[in-house]
C-alpha cells in the first residue's frame, strides 16, 4: 500500500510536469498553426490545461503535499520533436498537419497517465482525486477526438482538391472502359 501511494506521487509528480510544459508549449504552437480552427483547438485546449493545473494541485493538496512537478523525459520528447517539425516544416498544410500529430501523442501519453492515476486513486480509496482525475482524463479524450475529427476534415479537403485538378482523367478511363 505504501509502496503504490509512492508510486501514486511520483506519477502526479510526472503529469504535473507535463502539464506544465504543456502550457509552455501549446501558445507557441497555437501562433504556429495556419489553420484557424487548429489554432482555436490549441487555445481552447490552453485554458483547459490551466484548470488542469489546478485539479492536480487540488490532489497535491490532498495527499498533504507541496505541488513539484518531476522531469518527464517522454514529454521532454514529444516536446522536441513537436519543435523539430516546426522548424522544420515549409510547407504551411504540412506543417499543420504535423502539429495535429504530435499534439495527439501528447493527449494519447496524458490519457494513459490520467487512466493510470485514476485507477489507482480508486485502490487508495481516494474517490475525490479519483473524480478529479477522471474529469481530466475526459477532457484529454475529447481533445483527440477533436483533433482526430480535424485531421480528417483536413485530408478529405486537400483530397477535394488534388480530385480537382485532374477532372478529366477518372472519367476518360470510365468511357473507355464502357466503350470495350
Ligand atoms: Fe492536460
Ligand atoms: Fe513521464
Ligand atoms: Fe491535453
Amino acid at each position: 500500500m505504501e509502496t503504490l501511494e509512492k508510486l501514486f506521487e511520483e506519477t502526479l509528480r510526472d503529469i504535473y510536469y507535463a502539464e506544465k510544459a504543456i502550457l509552455k508549449n501549446l501558445p507557441k504552437m497555437a501562433r504556429k498553426a495556419t489553420s484557424s480552427d487548429l489554432s482555436s483547438a490549441f487555445e481552447e485546449h490552453i485554458e483547459q490545461t490551466e484548470g488542469q493545473v489546478e485539479r492536480l494541485e487540488q490532489i497535491f493538496d490532498m495527499i498533504g503535499k507541496a505541488p513539484r512537478g518531476k522531469r518527464c523525459p517522454a514529454m521532454d520528447g514529444l516536446a522536441e520533436e513537436a519543435g523539430e517539425i516546426m522548424q522544420e516544416a515549409k510547407d504551411d498544410t504540412v506543417r499543420d498537419a504535423g502539429m495535429l500529430a504530435a499534439a495527439q501523442a501528447v493527449e494519447h501519453y496524458e490519457i494513459s497517465r490520467y487512466g493510470t492515476l485514476a485507477a489507482w486513486a480508486d485502490k487508495l480509496g481516494m474517490t475525490e482525486a479519483a473524480e478529479l482525475l477522471r474529469a481530466t482524463l475526459q477532457e484529454e479524450k475529447d481533445t483527440d477526438a477533436k483533433l482526430s475529427e480535424l485531421a480528417l476534415s483536413e485530408i478529405n479537403v486537400e483530397a477535394e482538391q488534388a480530385e480537382a485538378k485532374s477532372p478529366g482523367r477518372k472519367s476518360r478511363g470510365g468511357r473507355k472502359e464502357a466503350a470495350e
